[in-house]
């Protein structure tokens, strides 16, 4: 008995000389200990403070990481020292930008230290006015609107709340992709913390820099990227947002095929399926969205088609590249920009082209689920097709992103009020089964899933591409930079 109790000291004094705080000990100790050795600008929350709170709501209330304890950075060795730190202590450690993320792999932190990279917040055009170094925790429209400021632009996520390395390090869609490809394609270096809490600049010579575009989320923290930019060449933007009833899915999408699947450059168009019961009542509607850069309203031959179905409604907005996310709703004030306490799950895949009979029972099925008093009936079925020239111009092998092929990113967003796992498991049916029909409608075995639009339950060929040499260089390079699986949390590799 006493030998037992002197082996539990021997134990526990060990785990203290690591890190002065014990493997066991409390978030608060933990805390105190990082206080000690982080810069004095950083901060250093555990539960019950509104700060923690607040630092650590997530967009989705699904299979959310657990943390402990929660470190605001203000300099980039803030986090080689918290890695360090969780090294040491034996805590799990996940980077929290816009916290969108809402993949359930990410539950698998079960009580670690979160890296909030909010304060290594920065945009800073070169003399050159090539490129643009972009702080490891800045969002979205930071960059848009420093750039457009200087008569720059460059392509990262649409949505104004998420980060810019968020997207980016899954590979990244957006507005401008059709000229200059991925948002990971614009990468030129970055300063990343590994998974041994080293610091190191890369580019282009690192073997790293393949996986770091397309699966980063697994093999560091990015404290900053330079990215390419390109000076604004059109200043005008419209948009037309025509709504249809949903009986008329069919001609829409075969409209979509005929008329928009080979368009130039600087047309983009978005559609989601989603219960607007003023205007319908009883089934979701299809919102339609059909963008146009340089110009000051949508070229009528592009929109013909479109309005020749009738559609029940059709307004017309134009402005600049910064109204776009407002436009299309997902600007800072927007709703899916609010944490609000809701799951979130999305269950994607990509398509070439429209399968228009599978358009039609994919919306049946959405339609079934979500009308009514459905619990999930704020969800949308969102489609996606933004111009591929640029991305299809950029060498598939040149990143570990892998499916520039591809065209049109679909996705259900199952959203609901959580209550228990019953209705979890309903979503996941429910996401799942709408899934499988587009996916059956490709006619492709191979299921082609954005990683960072994931739910989780796929496969890491789903993720990053089935090609077994893509696979072996990914985990090959996980062996390499992150042995211990540090950065496993998101859509791990292996
Ligand atoms: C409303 C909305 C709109 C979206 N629009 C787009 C879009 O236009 N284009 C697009 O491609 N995707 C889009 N997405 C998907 C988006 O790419 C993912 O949700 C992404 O994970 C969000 O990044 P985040 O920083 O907000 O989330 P977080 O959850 O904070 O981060 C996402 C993951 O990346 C890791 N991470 C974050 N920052 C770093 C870093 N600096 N270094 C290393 N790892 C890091 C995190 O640990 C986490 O695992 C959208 C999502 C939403 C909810």
């Amino acid at each position: 008995m006493r030998w037992l109790s002197i082996r539990a000291l021997i134990a526990s004094s060990l785990a203290m000389s690591a890190t002065g705080v014990g493997v066991s000990a409390a978030p608060e100790q933990h805390a105190k200990a990082l206080e000690d050795v982080l810069s004095p600008g950083a901060k250093v929350y555990y539960p019950n403070s509104t700060e923690f709170t607040t630092l650590t709501t997530r967009w989705s209330a699904l299979a959310e990481p657990k943390v402990n304890v929660a470190v605001v950075p203000a300099v980039e060795d803030d986090v080689v020292k918290t890695i360090r730190y969780a090294n040491k202590a034996k805590l799990p450690v996940l980077a929290f930008n816009g916290a969108h993320a809402a993949i359930t792999t990410l539950a698998r932190m079960q009580g670690g230290i979160e890296i909030y990279m909010g304060q290594l917040s920065s945009v800073t055009i070169a003399e050159d006015q090539k490129t643009v170094t972009v702080g490891g925790g800045t969002l979205t429209k930071a960059v848009t609107d420093a750039l457009w400021n200087a008569g720059k632009q460059t392509v990262t996520g649409t949505c104004e709340c998420v980060s810019v390395l968020g997207p980016a390090l899954g590979g990244g869609h957006g507005w401008l992709q059709g000229h200059y490809g991925l948002a990971a394609d614009q990468f030129v270096s970055m300063n990343v913390v590994l998974a041994d809490g080293t610091l190191h600049k890369i580019d282009a010579s690192s073997d790293l820099w393949w996986a770091m575009k397309g699966a980063g989320q697994n093999f560091g923290i990015v404290t900053s990227v330079t990215s390419k930019i390109y000076d604004i060449e059109q200043y005008d933007w419209a948009i037309e947002t025509l709504i249809f009833s949903g009986d008329q899915v069919e001609a829409i999408y075969q409209a979509a095929n005929d008329h928009l699947s080979t368009v130039p450059v600087n047309i983009i168009n978005w559609s989601y399926w989603l219960n607007i019961p003023g205007i319908d009542p009883d089934k979701p509607v299809i919102l339609f969205y059909i963008i146009q850069e340089g110009a000051k309203s949508v070229d009528p031959a592009i929109t013909k088609p479109f309005h020749d179905l009738n559609p029940i409604s059709i307004d017309a907005e134009s402005g600049d590249y910064r109204d776009l996310a407002r436009w299309t709703q997902i600007a800072l004030e927007s709703a899916p920009c609010q944490k609000s306490g809701l799951a979130n799950p999305r269950f994607p895949v990509y398509v070439k082209r429209y399968n228009v009979p599978a358009q039609k029972l994919a919306y049946a099925a959405f339609a079934a689920e979500v009308s009514g008093d459905s619990p999930f009936s704020s969800s949308i079925f969102m489609f996606e097709a933004y111009p591929v020239q640029g991305v299809q111009a950029v060498d598939s092998n040149s990143a570990a992103y892998a499916f520039r092929g591809d065209s049109i990113l679909t996705a259900p967003l199952i959203t609901y009020t959580p209550a228990g796992d019953e209705l979890d498991q309903q979503a996941a049916q429910l996401g799942n089964k709408l899934r499988d029909i587009v996916h059956q409608g490709t006619g492709n075995e191979e299921l082609h899933v954005y990683v960072n639009y994931a739910f989780g339950n796929e496969s890491p060929q789903n993720w990053y591409g089935n090609e077994q040499w893509r696979q072996h260089r990914l985990k090959a390079l996980k062996k390499k930079y992150d042995p211990k699986g540090r950065f496993s949390f998101f859509a791990p590799v292996a």
